[in-house]
């Protein structure tokens, strides 16, 4: 059966959905003990996993079961923000009482989606750092993942996904489209642009991806879309972070430690002090001292960068450029002891929000069933962690709904990919275009 469940899943190209874009095949093959439903939308302002538990409620319960039978695992896990009730409504409504699955409501802080701090909210145990939860028999899969899993067992792939589209848009929403949608017709589908000047961040506003390119498409890890202008002191940050620079660690960093008190990973007890990697990128970035900072601990919420630090600083970015210089890190320690004052430093989602000037977005998003095929997709041949896909069709081929059109050569990291209409491949590379 578990055999079945892992094939079935890597035909149908799953993928992690919660923006990771691990493949699942893989994941699945993991012994585990609990599988962790990963319900908590962690980024703010997003609602498409909300959305999802409440319209799929049983496809996601029933996702967990394979999972867990996938796994061997004996307990299945819920994770869910209290504050979601309808999510939590639905969801119990569908709890089987003949399986160890359970329900795990979450306070509303950031990040807690974080695998490191979501295993030990849910389970009390600590995933070793730089490590993964297998390590400790645990699994972690996000719920749009789990519903993928269903879908593959019942031989559909993966074509479309969940978006909230957020921010300025005359209809803020969440929507199921197509994969390899443009953001522009994403843009019309929420009622179009409310600035003339935008700018967008793909995923949420913490973890999510600056562009400005409204050709670019949906793919498999995008959970979000949010429209700001240009001018907004988000997109600034965003933009200055690129350029902070070492001579600008050295001169406005006065190693107030705001960064590292507020690090998520740090109050979990991971041997990481942002403050100390800007002091040492800062001055004495020789090799022999980056060598001692523990860069790869570093989860990139930008809690440090958003939240922290008052000088608009990026131990995030300095964190990174460590990593870029291919500096040999520290290695951390095997058990780390969480801060005893780690309960009282969490941020609530709502005051990172108004730190970062959403407040106005932070609304209630309804969730729009409308239908939308487009004229043509675009699908990006590397949607997943792993090798690229190879295109399996030539130009000019038709394909149909649904139809294997990349896949990453046998042997390697990798997911399939399928086409989300019917038409005609007009291009192969550097990703596959298909037009009706
Ligand atoms: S919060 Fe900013 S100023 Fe304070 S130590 Fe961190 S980077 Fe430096
Ligand atoms: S981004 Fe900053 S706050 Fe987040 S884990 Fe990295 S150093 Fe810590």
């Amino acid at each position: 059966m578990a055999t079945d469940i892992i094939k079935a899943v890597e035909q149908a190209g799953v993928v992690g959905a919660g923006g990771a874009g691990f493949p699942t095949h893989i994941k699945l093959q993991a012994k585990a003990g609990v599988v962790i439903a990963n319900g908590c939308e962690c980024e703010p302002l997003s609602h498409s996993d909300r959305h999802l538990m409440q319209n799929e409620p049983q496809a996601i319960i029933e996702g967990l079961t394979l999972a867990m039978q996938a796994s061997g695992a004996k307990e299945g896990i819920v994770a869910v923000k209290a504050k979601n009730k309808a999510a939590i409504q639905a969801l119990s409504a569908h709890l089987p009482q003949d399986k160890p699955i359970s329900l795990h409501e979450l306070k509303d802080y950031y990040p807690i989606g974080d695998e490191h701090l979501l295993v030990y909210e849910v389970t009390g145990k600590l995933v070793p750092p730089q490590g993964i939860p297998p390590q400790i028999e645990v699994v972690v899969c996000n719920v749009a993942t789990l519903y993928n899993i269903v879908k593959a067992m019942q031989k559909v792939p993966v074509t479309h996904r969940y978006v909230t589209v957020m921010g300025e848009v005359a209809e803020p929403k969440t929507v199921s489209v197509p994969i390899g949608l443009s953001l522009g017709e994403l843009l019309v589908l929420a009622g179009g642009n409310l600035t003339d000047n935008p700018a967008y961040i793909l995923g949420g506003p913490m973890m999510g991806q600056l562009v400005y390119d409204e050709k670019l498409p949906v793919t498999k890890t995008t959970g979000a879309l949010l429209v700001l202008d240009r001018n907004h002191s988000l997109i600034l940050k965003k933009r200055f972070r690129v350029k902070n620079s070492r001579r600008q660690a050295a001169s406005y960093c006065y190693q107030c430690k705001d960064c590292t008190q507020t690090c998520p990973r740090s109050l979990l007890g991971h041997d990481l002090s942002p403050h100390e990697t800007m002091r040492q990128t800062g001055y004495a970035a020789t090799k022999a001292a980056l060598s001692n900072i523990n860069a790869g601990l570093c989860s990139g919420c930008g809690l440090c960068e958003a939240y922290a630090c008052r000088m608009g600083l990026s131990p995030l970015e300095a964190n990174r450029r460590v990593l870029k210089d291919k500096t040999k890190c520290a290695s951390p320690a095997a058990v780390p002891t969480p801060h005893p004052l780690r309960d009282i430093r969490f941020v609530p989602s709502g005051r990172l929000i108004s730190r970062l000037g959403l407040r106005a977005y932070n609304i209630a998003v309804p969730y729009d069933s409308v239908r939308y095929t487009p004229q043509s997709v675009n699908l990006p041949l590397n949607q997943h962690v792993g090798a690229p896909a190879k295109a399996l069709v030539s130009k000019g081929e038709r394909v149909r709904v649904g139809q294997l059109v990349a896949e990453t050569p046998t042997g390697e990291l990798g997911a399939k990919l399928h086409s989300p209409i019917a038409g005609r491949v007009v291009e192969t590379e550097p990703g596959l275009l298909i037009k009706h």
